[in-house]
């Protein structure tokens, strides 16, 4: 349903990419761009862009959308995808895509190869992949918000994971490193490594159970908490040592709850090593007694671009998200058809926090797509 066709990279021609490329302006203010603002941006007649427009639809890298008010379009995951491979690829960081080596609830991840055929890893992050069609109250906010911010969203996370990744491993921790990160893609070093979750046995679980809660620990003295410290997230390579991956939920030690989740990870991996390798240890590190912060990286981070304003849009979605799926199991996965939905477009309660778009952040992701609709009316 939603696999990356690299092969449309090559196919399409310079009046398609106009045209996709004039779909995402658009999408800067209109949930569903009207046909005729596509023509407009795309600086082509309305006809000529009509026709192009249904070969893009037919390639489902933008779905129609037709509702009460006017008829448009809508980029798709897969219209989102092929941006940011183009823009990849012209920045060199990407040349071919191999295969899909993951799959998470809201990520797929694949091989892919630079001009000297380094192996790299994509990480595509599918924020709103859920969907709440099938959820009765239809007067829900989240229903609405979905459909409005997953490229939002996804955008921020793959921001998030990008910016901590860069600081961890500019700081020594065992993380891939950082390559480059556009809309809501990152590349990064490829791990050959297994996770955790995979490996039946450890020659010294004592070893590989302390450098764990070490590694817990030495986040904490620089500001910071993964969140999501499991089995599936910690790579262990041939020599036994882990690598740490999947950071869009890292929290700050100054967070409110920040002893809950530091505990929550210290949990995980203790009921694992119980549980996988009979292991269980003393060593059990306490937030308030072992950890003295020496480093501030939450900081760095912040001062590298994810701003606090970033963090919390992006987590009050994660928390709406998780307890609206412990509450319902009736969620679906979207695919590309089922993108182009009408819109409910009644106002919603107001006992939730806005997540209005960043304009200027989505400005930013235009401007090399600007520069490309000028080049290519100039051709
Ligand atoms: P998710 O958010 O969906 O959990 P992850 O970042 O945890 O995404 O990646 C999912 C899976 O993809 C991992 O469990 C791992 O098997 C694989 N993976 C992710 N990043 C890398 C990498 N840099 N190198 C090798 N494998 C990776
Ligand atoms: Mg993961």
């Amino acid at each position: 349903t939603m696999k990356l066709d690299a092969k449309l990279l090559r196919y399409m021609n310079s009046e398609e990419f106009r045209v996709l490329t004039a779909v995402e302006m658009g999408s800067k203010n209109h949930e569903v761009v009207p046909t005729p603002l596509v023509a407009q941006i795309a600086g082509l007649r309305n006809g000529g862009s009509h026709k192009i427009l249904g070969e893009l639809a037919k390639k489902n890298l933008i779905s129609r959308v037709t509702n009460a008010k006017y008829d448009g379009y809508r980029l798709t995951y897969g219209g989102y995808d092929y941006l940011a491979l183009k823009t990849f690829v012209k920045r060199g960081s990407v040349y071919s895509v191999g295969n899909q080596i993951g799959v998470g609830k809201e990520s797929d991840i694949y091989v892919v190869a630079d001009e000297n055929e380094n192996q790299l890893a994509l990480k595509i992050h599918r924020l709103g992949r859920i969907s709440f069609r099938t959820i009765k109250s239809k007067r829900d906010y989240l229903q609405k918000r979905k459909s409005a911010s997953w490229m939002y969203m996804s955008r921020l996370a793959a921001m998030k994971e990008y910016a901590f990744m860069k600081v961890l491993y500019e700081n020594g921790f065992p993380v891939p490193e950082p390559i480059d990160n556009v809309r809501h893609c990152v590349v990064m070093e490829l791990i050959d490594a297994y996770p955790l979750r995979q490996i039946t046995g450890v020659q010294d679980p004592g070893q590989l159970y302390s450098d764990l809660m070490n590694l817990i620990v030495r986040l904490a003295q620089h500001g910071l908490i993964h969140g999501d410290f499991n089995e599936f997230n910690i790579l262990i390579k041939e020599n036994g040592n882990p690598v740490l991956i999947d950071f869009p939920q890292m929290v700050s030690t100054s967070h409110p709850d920040a002893e809950w989740y530091f505990n929550r990870d210290v949990e995980c991996i203790h009921t694992f090593f119980k549980k996988r390798f009979n292991y269980e240890s003393t060593l059990y590190p306490k937030f308030k007694l072992d950890i003295s912060r020496e480093f501030s990286l939450d900081i760095q981070v912040a001062a590298s671009g994810f701003t606090k304003k970033y963090q919390q849009e992006l987590e009050s979605y994660q928390l709406e998200l998780g307890e609206y799926s412990r509450n319902y199991d009736n969620v679906q996965e979207l695919d590309g058809s089922s993108q182009g939905e009408t819109d409910e477009s009644t106002e919603t309660g107001s006992n939730h926090i806005s997540l209005l778009e960043d304009k200027d952040l989505l400005n930013a992701d235009s401007e090399d797509v600007s520069a490309d609709i000028k080049s290519v009316s100039t051709e």
